[in-house]
């Protein structure tokens, strides 16, 4: 049975339902608090990518927050083909979601002794541009919010508390700029709501080494490029080097790589999508439907 809508499915305590149905308890800390760890898989063509690679980051966040999933990680593996499957999509992002839950009383208030819940869902992938740009590249700003610091939210951890990437891709909106980058305490480039950067200097790519996330993407781009024979480091990159930059681009499980062609009004390298950046946009798309990389959803049909 297919639980399709045209957004997707959702998996919650056992269920599999239309995504738009899908509602979780008001007391949830995952809701309350935003204490919870996710993990988001692209597929396309009914092939999940390097889903064994996100759900050992899954695994690594959830211990990093102190948390237990009640399903080991062959169930939730199992689930997230259903879900899929279930959805009826062929291409789209499946989100799984493992959230502190409730507490068991109102007299317990340490929140390790509460019931951690782990949800799923796959969905149409919402864009991060409008397809105009994402063929031209994005113009974004460097956001004045800067980066929650790893030493007081992990960023390593895959997690929801996303305020300073709120207030910065409001801050990009206000400008009509697509999205936002955020630099870290230092002024150092970070990552933005949902990506990592990476930005390259004759035949050499560089991508922020602390304050953001170790994206799947971004070691797909870094095992890319290290087969095209490019350079890279993972360091502390001043925003300058940006600016200075000859190719910039994006990486995200949503999406893929996004060309920046503009930042702060000001063109990067050329103003258009580089080569370095347009090959490794290849070699990305080839593998994402490479069985190398990715498993087949058994639709059952
Ligand atoms: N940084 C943040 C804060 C993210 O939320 C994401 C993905 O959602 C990324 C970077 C990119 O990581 P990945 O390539 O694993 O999608």
């Amino acid at each position: 049975m297919t639980e399709q809508t045209e957004d997707g499915c959702a998996y919650i305590s056992g269920a599999y339902l239309p995504l738009r149905e899908a509602a979780i308890p008001m007391l949830d800390w995952g809701f309350l608090r935003g204490d919870c760890v996710y993990d988001a898989i692209p597929f396309a063509q009914g092939l999940l990518f390097r889903l064994q690679d996100h759900l050992e980051r899954f695994w690594q966040s959830m211990a990093k927050w102190r948390l237990r999933c009640p399903q080991d990680r062959e169930q939730v593996r199992r689930i997230c083909h259903l879900v899929v499957a279930r959805s009826g999509l062929r291409d789209g992002l499946l989100i799984v979601i493992l959230t502190r839950g409730q507490p068991p009383s109102l007299k317990v208030r340490n929140p390790a002794l509460f019931e951690n819940r782990f949800y799923a869902f796959a969905q149409v992938l919402p864009p991060i541009a409008d397809q105009e740009r994402l063929r031209t590249g994005l113009e974004i700003i460097i956001a004045k919010t800067p980066r929650i610091p790893e030493r007081s939210v992990d960023s390593t951890a895959k997690n929801f508390q996303w305020g300073d990437f709120t207030q910065a891709r409001l801050e990009a909106h206000d400008l009509g700029a697509d999205n936002a980058l955020l630099l870290d305490q230092d002024g150092n480039l970070a990552e933005g709501p949902g990506f990592n950067v990476f930005l390259c200097k004759g035949r050499r790519l560089s991508t922020p080494a602390r304050n953001c996330l170790k994206g799947i993407t971004r070691a797909t781009v870094l095992e890319m490029a290290a087969g095209q024979g490019l350079g890279t480091e993972e360091r502390d990159i001043p925003a300058a080097d940006l600016f200075a930059a000859d190719e910039a681009f994006f990486s995200s499980s949503a999406g893929g790589i996004f060309p920046v062609v503009r930042v702060n009004g000001q063109p990067i390298g050329s103003g258009g999508t580089g080569t370095i950046t347009q090959a490794l946009l290849k070699e990305y798309w080839r593998r994402r439907t490479d069985s190398a990389w990715c498993e087949a959803v058994d639709y059952g049909e």
